[in-house]
């Protein structure tokens, strides 16, 4: 339908952007084509070592699936998107389509192995999520294909993984985000993924807050220099959330909280967490 409906025609999901945006006038298609009529699009799955959700799986099914609780950060994402009806109608799909700045998902997991099955009228091809978001609200899609499946492997044993964001209330995007996923070994951290949100116009991926704990034992020496790398690559813009500078504190403060969090997990303490409210 999209390829015969043309540029004008737009896929409806949760319509949790794409509504507020046609209510506001800056987005008017002509067509609206409604994924909610098409069976078995909504699932989380776990196979070949790997979580696997429909285009149309709702945040809050995320929230709530068992299998998910397997891996932390992926909860703490689900769990944290503004309110429960917001969670209740958008998905996963439509989140990584959007490609918003401000989004939760693509943070979260671009700390882990992510794939997006992208489906068109030539068939299905496989994208790396890092190749998937190129900008702020532009993707790999082709205008006639879909997001059709995102995969997410699941991290190694002895991982541990823990995401926080800092909000002025529930139903808003965050201020500052961060997540951090950690392979340990003892007290060694063997692997590390750290990536920014809301601080640039794509999550960010703190490489050098990364190989400061990479190979190295967490020590306030090591946590000192990985939260000052990962302000140093925050990328933010002064808005009615905060002054750059403030964000840059901020995304360095919520690094290093997520940082313990995510080392307790990998050592199999059943940490609970919830974003932060201003
Ligand atoms: C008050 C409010 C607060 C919010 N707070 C947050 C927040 O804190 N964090 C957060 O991450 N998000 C937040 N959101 C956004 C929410 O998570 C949306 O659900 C999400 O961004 C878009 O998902 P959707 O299913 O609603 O997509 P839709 O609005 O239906 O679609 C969004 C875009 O993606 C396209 N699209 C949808 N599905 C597909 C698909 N399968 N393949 C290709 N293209 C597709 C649509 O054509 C459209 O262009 C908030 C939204 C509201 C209204």
């Amino acid at each position: 339908m999209l390829s015969q409906l043309g540029d004008d025609a737009k896929l409806l999901a949760g319509g949790q952007s794409l509504i507020p945006l046609m209510k506001l006038r800056f987005a008017n298609p002509t067509h609206l084509v409604d994924l909610n009529f098409i069976a078995g699009m909504s699932y989380v799955k776990e196979n070949d070592g790997a979580l696997r959700f429909g285009p149309l799986t709702r945040h809050a099914e995320i929230e709530n699936s068992a299998i998910v609780a397997k891996v932390p950060i992926v909860h703490d994402c689900a769990a944290g998107i503004a309110d429960v009806q917001v969670r209740n109608r958008g998905t996963i799909g439509g989140s990584l389509a959007e490609a918003d700045p401000s989004g939760d998902w693509a943070v979260v997991l671009s700390t882990l192995f992510t794939q997006v099955r992208c489906l068109g009228k030539n068939g299905e091809r496989t994208v790396e999520l890092k190749d998937f978001i190129q900008d702020a609200y532009t993707t790999a899609l082709a205008h006639d294909e879909l997001v059709n499946e995102v995969v997410v492997r699941i991290p190694a044993k002895g991982s541990g993984g823990a995401y926080l964001a800092f909000k002025r209330a529930a139903p808003v995007y965050p201020t500052a985000s961060a997540a951090v996923q950690l392979t340990m070994e003892g007290n060694v951290c063997k692997e590390a993924a750290i990536a920014l949100g809301c601080v640039g116009l794509t999550a960010i991926k703190a490489k050098d807050a990364e190989a400061a704990l990479r190979g190295q034992p967490i020590t306030e020496k090591t946590l000192a220099a990985a939260t000052e790398a990962a302000r140093a690559a925050a990328d933010p813009q002064s808005d009615m959330r905060g002054s750059a500078d403030y964000k840059r504190t901020l995304v360095g403060a919520l690094v290093r909280r997520a940082i313990d969090i995510a080392v307790r997990r990998a050592r199999g303490e059943q940490v609970e967490v919830s974003h932060i409210y201003a």
